[in-house]
């Protein structure tokens, strides 16, 4: 728990300095074997460290912090784990970042992810980066994208959160994979200021913690209006940490076609188990149908975001940041040159896929139309919170697959495995991983919250995992 030990930095009952370098050294190790960071920022810590031991303050004072690779850090190279962004140094920190560095938090890393945040396994790293590996079996995934980030929430043995970054499902998928808690907020609640971009109608950022309490404490220090993003919410900050655990009279949807014949049997009984809990404990459990967002969920999203996504990408043409060549011929030769060299293969699909679904002649029938289901699917999603508090689904289908398994799946059976997950995040809806343990690989479970009522989804969490 955090919260404990920030205490005791405030009241300097911890050298901090010391803390901190035994906490590189344990991290060095784990990435040698996990390979779980693209960037360790020894001297960032350090200097954070030594600031702290002389001036302790802050709500987060002496928390280690990991953050995802795509959310940048100041002087740290922040790659999203591409290539294509080798060497490159931001001149700023993300918003999240600088929160949580004013409130006293201790930045260990970068994480590492799929690149740019395409894909659900973190098997899509970009050219050069190394896969990371279960922490609990290695033959196994971590989840996506933001993989790094949740592995090494589940192995850290010091006080310590990650951020996480979401555009259809990379908080919760990865949290779910490694066992512990992911929250994706509201769209808008967190600032996406110093994020890089995947999909701008559809990121944000959230943390990723060993259980619910830190989760909360997390998310009050990020969260809140910025005025470096427009799209930032001027909603007040409520304190999630006063966690209620108490779920009586709870309205819980249980989503009907999220049971379907390809969610795995440990999955089902798992969540089925904790849903007799919920019961027990006085909430009133009904089924509800979301039959359009699953079914047309995926369709959706993959269209959106890739669009969004190839004129996000657009700026990489080696000329403004990270990898860069010799000029030389033509402007289109050399960026071309550029990005064939310097992109993965994901990465090209969905730059060709989302320019295809924009080009004039095929917009209205994929781009405009897709823009049309996500409507539909935020009305279903309006119509069931004015009955229920929150729906509940399995984060995903299947737990952690083997590489060897993963290896044999298609580009469309990879889009799959977000099925569950692709919903609230096209409607801005806040959403959480809670963990299940079970005699193998863990199972996440899924709640999802009317929009800016991620309290509601932290003391769900608290009590399904006590
Ligand atoms: N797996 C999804 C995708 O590949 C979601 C990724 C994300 O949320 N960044 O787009």
């Amino acid at each position: 728990m955090i919260e404990e030990h920030v205490k005791l930095v405030l009241a300097k009952k911890v050298d901090v300095v010391k803390l901190t370098k035994e906490v590189l050294a344990i991290v060095k190790k784990l990435d040698k074997e996990y390979k779980v960071y693209a960037e360790i920022s020894e001297d960032l810590a350090l200097s954070q460290a030594r600031a702290l031991a002389k001036n302790p303050k802050g709500r987060f004072a002496g928390v280690f912090v990991s953050v995802k690779d795509g959310i940048c850090v100041e002087d740290v190279q922040s790659r999203a784990s591409s290539k294509i962004l080798e060497g490159y140094k931001p001149p700023f920190s993300a918003t999240a970042v600088q929160n949580l560095i004013e409130e006293g938090a201790i930045i260990i890393g970068k994480t590492v992810q799929d690149e740019f945040g395409f894909g659900g396994f973190c098997t899509n790293v970009g050219l050069g980066f190394d896969i990371p590996l279960n922490p609990l079996d290695k033959t196994r995934s971590v989840g996506g994208s933001s993989g790094g980030s949740a592995a090494i929430t589940a192995l850290a043995s010091f006080p310590h959160i990650a951020l996480g970054e979401s555009t259809g499902g990379s908080i919760v998928n990865p949290a779910s994979f490694c066992g512990v808690i992911g929250l994706c907020p509201t769209y808008g609640r967190v600032s996406r200021y110093g994020l890089i971009d995947y999909a701008n109608s559809l990121d944000k950022i959230g943390p990723i913690a060993k259980n619910a309490k830190d989760a909360a404490l997390a998310l009050e220090v990020i969260s809140g209006y910025d005025k470096k993003d427009s799209t930032s919410s001027k909603e007040k900050v409520p304190i999630y940490s006063n966690l209620k655990k108490d779920v009586t009279g709870l309205r819980v949807g249980i989503i009907k076609e999220a049971f379907g014949d390809d969610v795995s049997k440990v999955v089902k009984d798992s969540i089925n188990k904790k849903i007799d809990e919920l019961k027990k404990l006085g909430a009133k459990v009904e089924v509800v149908s979301l039959k359009k967002n699953i079914e047309y969920g995926i369709p959706a999203y993959y269209i959106l975001a890739t669009s969004e996504a190839s004129t996000n990408l657009a700026k990489y043409c080696g000329m403004r940041y990270g990898a860069t060549e010799k000029l030389e011929g033509s402007f289109n030769e050399y960026f071309s040159n550029i990005r064939s060299k310097n992109f993965g293969e994901e990465a090209k699909r969905r730059i060709i896929l989302g320019t295809f679904a924009r080009t004039s002649g095929y917009r209205d029938a994929y781009y405009i139309k897709a823009m049309k289901v996500r409507t539909i699917i935020i009305e279903e999603y309006k119509k069931a919170f004015e009955k229920y508090d929150v729906l509940i689904s399995p984060t995903t289908p299947m737990t952690s697959p083997k590489f060897s398994e993963i290896s044999k799946m298609t580009p469309l059976q990879h889009y799959m495995a977000d099925v569950l997950t692709v919903g609230p995040n096209l409607a801005g809806l806040p959403h959480i991983n809670i963990p299940i343990k079970t005699k193998d690989m863990p199972v996440g479970l899924m709640g999802i919250s009317n929009h800016f009522e991620e309290g509601v989804l932290l003391s769900l969490a608290e009590v399904l995992t006590k």
